[in-house]
């Protein structure tokens, strides 16, 4: 298979996740991705691009089964630098730190962003990197595009949405890069960025560069530009959902070690539900910089696992 048939059945057809994964699994300067991939050097027919992507493969069919969940708790970092630039409690962000602190990983891949709120993937080997990346963005960035340049460093932990981590199991499936940690994040829907920055932009009179913060929260999505707050009714953001998320059914990232969201924690905690063996390592290795409770009920989640599952 060639890349002309990737493009045709799933970037033409509109199913592609902009993940990066066909871009780690090619020879380096062959598939570029920035809106999604595009072909700009010499396709040898391998099919290997073809055999990682999510839109196309699925680990099921491969033998490999989903995590259950083992066991869910409510978090917050220990430190306030964390938790002001953090989305939720921090739990993200705490736990790579600790992970490239104790040496359990040499890099990660996350998503950072520009000046004017552009998602971008990033490799960080630094704590100070980390923090620069903490947050939501709200759009997609090719983030496994980087696992190659990541894996050179050694170890690599990876964060991402359900379908990003699909295909990071995916490429750790075919032998492609030194992925030791799965850290899913949930996922409800994305956004395309420039159409949901012209709309808030629009709304607040101002540059993207003077938006301040943005969430979802309680049904409404947030956002400050200046020292202004506001809220949009979801239903006016609608048409800026990517359409490939309308036919997603994974909220939780039931691929991942570890999942992490804001559902079912009160405001400024992380929900984090533990999957895997590794996930247990990469929690233990973090949990001196934590605050930690139990997980009273996991019907919140179980309720957005049922929505997400029901729109499709
Ligand atoms: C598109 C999207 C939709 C989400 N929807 C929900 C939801 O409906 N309900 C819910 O409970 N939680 C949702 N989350 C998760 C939530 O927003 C937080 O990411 C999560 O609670 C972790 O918070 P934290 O404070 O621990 O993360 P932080 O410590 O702030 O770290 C955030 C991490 O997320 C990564 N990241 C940021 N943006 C993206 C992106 N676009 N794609 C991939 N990785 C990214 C960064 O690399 C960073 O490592 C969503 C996340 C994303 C990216
Ligand atoms: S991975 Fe193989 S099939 Fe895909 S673009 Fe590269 S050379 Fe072509
Ligand atoms: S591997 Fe990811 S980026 Fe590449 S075509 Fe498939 S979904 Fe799109
Ligand atoms: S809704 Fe699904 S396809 Fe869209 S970003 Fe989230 S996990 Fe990926």
């Amino acid at each position: 298979m060639s890349f002309s048939w990737l493009r045709k059945e799933v970037v033409e057809s509109g199913l592609c996740r902009i993940c990066g994964a066909c871009v780690a699994a090619c020879k380096p300067g062959v598939i570029e991705v920035e809106r999604g991939p595009e072909l700009v050097g010499e396709c040898i027919e391998c099919g290997l691009c073809s055999d990682v992507c999510p839109a196309i493969n699925n680990l099921k069919s491969l033998g490999v089964d989903e995590f259950d969940r083992k066991k869910g708790f409510v978090v917050r970092s220990q430190k306030m630098d964390v938790i002001e630039r953090s989305q939720d409690g921090g739990a993200v962000t705490s736990i790579l730190i600790s992970l490239l602190n104790s040496g359990l990983v040499d890099s990660a891949v996350v998503v950072g962003q520009t000046s004017d709120w552009k998602p971008i993937p990033l490799v960080v080997t630094e704590p100070g990197e980390v923090l620069d990346s903490a947050g939501t963005k709200f759009g997609s960035a090719p983030i496994l595009s980087k696992v190659s340049e990541a894996s050179e460093h050694g170890d690599v932990a990876v964060v991402g949405t359900p379908c990003q981590i699909e295909a990071a199991r995916l490429l750790d499936e075919r032998g492609i890069g030194n992925i030791k940690y799965f850290i899913g994040v949930f996922c409800m829907k994305n956004f395309q960025h420039e159409l949901l920055f012209d709309l808030i932009t629009d709304k607040a009179e101002c540059k993207a560069c003077d938006i301040k913060k943005i969430g979802i929260n309680k049904g409404k999505f947030n956002y400050k530009a200046g020292e202004q707050e506001s809220a949009l009714k979801l239903s006016e953001i609608d048409h800026c959902i990517r359409p490939v998320c309308r036919e997603c059914t994974d909220f939780e990232s039931r691929y991942a070690d570890i999942s992490v969201g804001s559902v079912g924690s009160p405001k400024g905690w992380s929900t984090v539900i533990i999957r895997s063996e590794k996930g247990e390592e990469l929690f233990k290795a973090s949990k001196k910089h934590l605050d930690i409770d139990e997980l009273g009920s996991q019907e919140p989640v179980d309720r957005l696992c049922r929505i997400k599952q029901k729109t499709v």
